[in-house]
């Protein structure tokens, strides 16, 4: 009789090692969630191959005018990438189309809030979230996965989604992150009884900024660390 492997996903046989996993297991030393943090790689080349080849990609450029450039985040996105000529292209048949339709009073065309890049987005992060539920049975994966700041919940809760038996370091990894962060906050409130003296006694200057952790960890990271940096 066999044993089921634990960890093993739900999706069939056991992957082969591909260039992409040893790729993301060398990404994960990186600060926050792996998968936040390669799904935005992925669509950081994805934009910045968008300067080079949409010039030359009719159906690409044929979808920009249909859904009327990018939705709001994969615009802001576009523009900090510091290269205008992708914007530019993008945007010249949209700009061309608002200024004919406000010279004939028809309102300006305005995307919808779903664009080709949130495809790009998706497609990259399904794959890296299917990699770890696929690679989790891997002493490699696991030690990057401890060394680093563990996945954010969506992708904790999405790994889990793939995965019959989740291994118990997978849930004690997360259990802690959460916890951690639930006992400095239960203290960060506490502490606003106090004096401001013996609060500032209480509290490290981390403890009194970890709430700007909540949402990393609660939501994600892939469009955390837009814009130019500082
Ligand atoms: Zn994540
Ligand atoms: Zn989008």
């Amino acid at each position: 009789m066999f044993e089921r492997t634990r960890g093993r996903a739900k999706r069939g046989p056991k992957p082969e090692k591909h260039l992409p996993y040893f790729k993301f297991v060398k990404g994960m030393a990186e600060a926050g969630c792996p998968v936040c943090n390669q799904t935005r790689s992925s669509l950081d080349d994805w934009l910045e191959n968008l300067m080079y080849e949409s010039a030359n990609d009719r159906p690409l450029r044929h979808r920009f005018d249909a859904e009327r450039g990018l939705c709001s985040r994969h615009a802001h996105a576009l523009c900090a990438a510091n290269d205008g000529l992708g914007a530019a292209i993008v945007y010249r048949n949209i700009l061309e189309l608002a200024t004919s339709s406000l010279a004939k009073g028809a309102p300006p065309p305005v995307n919808g809030g779903k664009c080709v890049a949130c495809d790009q987005e998706a497609d990259a992060e399904s794959r890296y979230v299917g990699l770890v539920a696929d690679f989790l049975g891997e002493a490699e994966l696991r030690a990057g996965l401890e060394a680093s700041s563990g996945l954010c919940l969506p992708h904790v809760a999405a790994v889990m989604g793939l995965v019959r038996d989740p291994p118990p370091w997978f849930l004690e990894l997360h259990r802690r992150t959460c916890a951690g962060l639930l006992e400095v906050l239960v203290r960060y409130i506490d502490s606003q009884k106090l004096s401001t003296e013996a609060r500032h006694a209480a509290l490290s200057f981390e403890d009194e900024m970890a709430y700007k952790r909540l949402a990393p960890l609660l939501t994600g990271q892939i469009i955390e660390e837009r814009g130019p940096k500082p």
